[in-house]
């Protein structure tokens, strides 16, 4: 499992911070930031992450498939 970001779409709203701030980092006026790709113990927060960006610039891909 690995988070994916579109940059593209990303517009800094920092909300995916907020629900896993040990994944994201958004400095102020910049783009989304991941401190690691693989969700680990966090993947509840993650699933949140992508479920509430605004403008869904972020995605959880499973390798296994
Ligand atoms: S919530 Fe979405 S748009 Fe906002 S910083 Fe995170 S990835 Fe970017």
């Amino acid at each position: 499992m690995r988070i994916q970001v579109d940059l593209d779409l990303c517009q800094g709203h920092a909300v995916c911070q907020d629900e896993a701030p040990d994944i994201f980092d958004v400095p102020k006026h910049g783009k989304v930031e991941l401190q690691r790709t693989d969700p680990g113990a966090d993947a509840e927060a993650v699933r949140n992450a992508v479920r509430y960006c605004p403008t869904q610039a972020l995605s959880i891909v499973d390798d296994d498939q």
